[in-house]
């Protein structure tokens, strides 16, 4: 199978979709199987530590990304899925200020994760070990500067980039979008980032000389926001990095294959899976994770 774990183990896509899903998801799940870390309201106490994975994984000294930020706005914060890493969180706020300082359209931030990390009740299979942020492409010129209230980014949703009839972007993927995806790309402490593989094809055709594209990688979903993903700490023992991106910018023959009959089986079947999330088996520290 041509898609490898470095991106099954994502999870958060069809954004519009999931938060549908994400309703009727919650209710079976809840019924079915309580999720203890979806009741936390308070990070564990102690220093930061991500710990496991972003699909089987937990966070200890989580810090909340705040609402308000300089050049930041956290949408949805009725949600409750506002914890991260404190480097998480840090990258955040700097890219934030840098955009507001030279005014610039701020940050839309979608899903970062719970108190104490660990599954979520929706179809998120990721986000757990605090290191995993979604990030809107929408970055509304209008709101620069400006007070826009938490009742009002409650009822936002994010806007979708890519012509899906013709799977390529549509006009509103433009250089305030590429501006957003370079910032953050060039930042060392980020793993990767993905994005619909549309995107990834019109930055290759637009600006595949440069370095940082080859962080962003092709997966399905992901046109209203991108899922960027921090690396561990390296004093975070049990924190596990993914797979290594593949030397290259990532332009290559291999970028053709999500145009294929057989990626389309592939999303149809990953989307299946993010329908029906399953319960991960944890690291057995965060069993003191979860009891703090
Ligand atoms: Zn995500």
């Amino acid at each position: 199978m041509r898609v490898t774990t470095e991106l099954t183990k994502s999870g958060c896509f069809y954004f519009s979709l999931v938060l549908i899903l994400c309703q009727m998801v919650s209710v079976t799940w809840a019924s079915a199987t309580p999720n203890p870390w979806a009741k936390a309201t308070q990070p564990a106490s102690g220093a930061a530590e991500s710990i496991g994975s972003p699909g089987a994984g937990c966070l200890r000294g989580a810090v909340k990304l705040n609402e308000d930020a300089m050049g930041v706005y956290l949408m949805r914060p009725q949600r409750g899925r506002s914890y991260g890493h404190p480097h998480l969180v840090q990258l955040i706020q700097t890219v934030g200020r840098e955009f507001a300082n030279k005014k610039a359209p701020p940050i839309l931030i979608g899903d970062i994760g719970q108190p104490k990390g660990g599954p979520t009740m929706s179809a998120h299979a990721s986000h757990q070990n605090g290191l995993d942020i979604d990030i809107w492409y929408f970055r509304p010129k209008s709101w620069i500067g400006r007070r826009v209230s938490l009742k009002q980014r409650a009822k936002l949703s994010a806007v979708g980039m890519v012509d899906k009839k013709h799977l390529k972007v549509n006009d509103l993927f433009e250089s305030n979008q590429v501006e957003l995806l370079r910032a953050f790309a060039e930042k060392p402490e980020v793993d990767r980032i993905l994005v619909n593989f549309s995107i990834k094809r019109y930055l290759c055709l637009n600006h595949s000389k440069e370095a940082w594209i080859r962080k962003i990688r092709p997966w399905f979903g992901h046109d209203s926001h991108f899922h960027l993903r921090l690396k561990c700490d390296a004093k975070d023992i049990s924190c596990k990095n993914g797979e290594d991106i593949p030397h290259g910018n990532g332009c290559d023959s291999s970028l053709d294959w999500w145009w294929s009959d057989e990626a389309r089986q592939e999303e149809k079947k990953n989307f299946e899976k993010q329908s029906a999330p399953v319960m991960p088996t944890l690291p057995s520290q965060c069993d003191s994770v979860l009891s703090m």
